[in-house]
């Protein structure tokens, strides 16, 4: 199933959008795929003679597989449930009630469902923030369902301990000792189709020296670490930057995730730091998260990069989160005419940028900037075609990047991944969605169950744990600040 296919392949028959800086689209183009790299690009006249497999885009868009930078890929099966939700109930009834009790084996066909519905809306890889390992069997579940699925995958090892449960770890040191087994004995290279990352626990959540060994786990494993950063109002809970800073503990490639509650200076220490950050729009602006920092990230130097994060909430694509995010900046941005009496001329930014945050801008977030996120030789085959003759493309865009506003997941014809094909005119390849629809039904109704329902609790019960979480993360945050300097 993943193994790496030998032959050439020619993809013609489009536009081809390289993403590269500075590069100019190729109408009229194609690219040249051997193995699992690509070994040309440019107009399909100079292929034409090449002895190759060839592919027909069908007059689409030929670009680089988009990359989601954060998807909790294990709850993919709890689809829709909190739509209605704000982030705290989100957190108290599905995030907590439900992972505690998932079993390795719904965690992977979670996973997998995940999987497929990213490649199916043309995102070639996936960092997958696996805060459910409630054991060892957990993380080897997932793995194995990233591998067998064909996306291109970030497995971070979720660190998340949840307090009551089926959790087999009997202590921090237990779940750190099963990181380094993993890394070691089954993700020990970076070049493979999966690799490894680690995801901290919740900032404020354990004593700051847990977190500490967190990200010296990381160092040890060379390994990037990822964090859900300063995603929440009103409390230090999740806050921490400043923490990580006065120990030392901000590190080059290191990814934040949301960075909706910043402050400038924090802002100046990730940049500093060479950090990257996630934006994940859609559940930003449901959940009470706050503004998607697209221009703050931009004016601190940062190129963003978008997520999914959660199936339970929004859409697993990122044309969603692309239309999202840009069309949430330029409101803002257009506002501060608006409240003069003016109108704006010029927009601030375009849909090129939307598209080089969901493809390059990924790419280097999650540190795959050789490999993927543009479309050049030398770098990863994971090429898609977004088009094709569907009505809402009809005519096609002269400007092939306006497909941003236009297109979603069914229009996406063709996906491959590393020189595989995972989905061809349009349709899955080897997936047997009515079985799967039916085997993910009856795990997510027997989860839900053992969780207890999905009722939230009174919302005074929610404002009350909220309040208790703020206090334990102040605790666990000063710990920062006590005992040994940091070296
Ligand atoms: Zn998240």
């Amino acid at each position: 199933m993943s193994s790496t296919p030998a032959g050439r392949t020619v993809i013609r028959g489009g536009t081809v959008v390289t993403m590269a800086p500075g590069a100019l689209d190729i109408p009229d183009g194609a690219v040249l795929v051997e193995g699992d790299e690509i070994v040309g690009v440019g107009p399909a006249e100079e292929f034409a003679s090449v002895d190759a497999e060839v592919l027909d885009a069908g007059g689409g868009v030929i670009m680089p597989g988009m990359i989601d930078t954060h998807r909790h890929m294990w709850m993919a099966l709890l689809r829709g449930e909190s739509a209605d939700m704000s982030l705290l109930t989100f957190l108290d009834t599905l995030h907590d009630r439900c992972g505690k009790v998932v079993d390795a084996e719904t965690l992977a066909l979670s996973t997998r469902v995940s999987a497929i519905e990213a490649v199916n809306a043309g995102v070639t890889t996936v960092l997958d923030y696996c805060d459910a390992v409630n054991s060892p069997d957990h993380a080897r579940a997932a793995v194995d369902a990233l591998a067998a699925s064909g996306v291109r995958a970030v497995h971070a090892y979720g660190m998340h301990a949840y307090d009551e449960g089926v959790a087999t770890f009997k202590d921090h040191g237990e779940r750190l000792d099963d990181a380094r087994r993993l890394r070691e004995e089954t993700l020990s290279g970076d070049a493979g189709r999966v690799t490894m990352a680690l995801a901290l626990s919740l900032l404020g959540a354990v004593p700051f020296p847990l977190t500490e060994a967190e990200v010296a786990l990381g160092d040890a494993l060379a390994l990037h670490t990822a964090s859900h950063s300063h995603a929440l109002w009103g409390t230090v809970f999740t806050t921490g930057v400043r923490e990580l800073r006065h120990r030392g503990l901000l590190r080059p490639g290191q990814l934040h995730i949301h960075c909706t509650n910043l402050t400038d200076g924090e802002w100046r220490a990730l940049a500093e730091a060479g950090a990257k950050v996630s934006i994940a729009p859609e559940t930003e602006l449901q959940m009470g998260m706050g503004h998607p920092p697209i221009r703050r990230s931009i004016e601190h130097g940062f190129l963003p990069s978008l997520s999914t994060d959660v199936a339970t909430a929004g859409s697993g694509d990122l044309f969603a989160q692309m239309r999202l995010a840009l069309q949430f900046q330029r409101c803002v941005d257009n506002d501060a005419y608006n409240r003069r009496g003016e109108m704006p001329v010029n927009l601030t930014y375009s849909v090129r940028d939307a598209l080089t945050w969901a493809t390059r801008g990924g790419a280097e977030a999650l540190n795959l900037g050789d490999r993927v996120g543009t479309l050049e030789p030398g770098k990863q085959a994971d090429v898609i075609v977004v088009g094709g003759a569907h009505p809402n493309l009809l005519p096609r865009p002269t400007r092939p990047e306006a497909v941003v506003l236009q297109a979603g997941p069914a229009d996406v014809d063709l996906v491959m991944v590393a020189g595989r094909v995972l989905k061809r005119a349009g349709r899955l390849v080897d997936v047997d969605l009515p079985a799967l629809g039916h085997a993910a039904e009856n795990a997510r109704d027997a989860w839900v169950r053992k969780a207890g329902g999905l009722v939230p609790a009174p919302a005074e019960q929610i404002l009350r744990h909220s309040a208790e979480a703020d206090v334990w993360a102040a605790a666990n945050l000063a710990q920062a600040f006590c005992g040994t300097p940091p070296g």
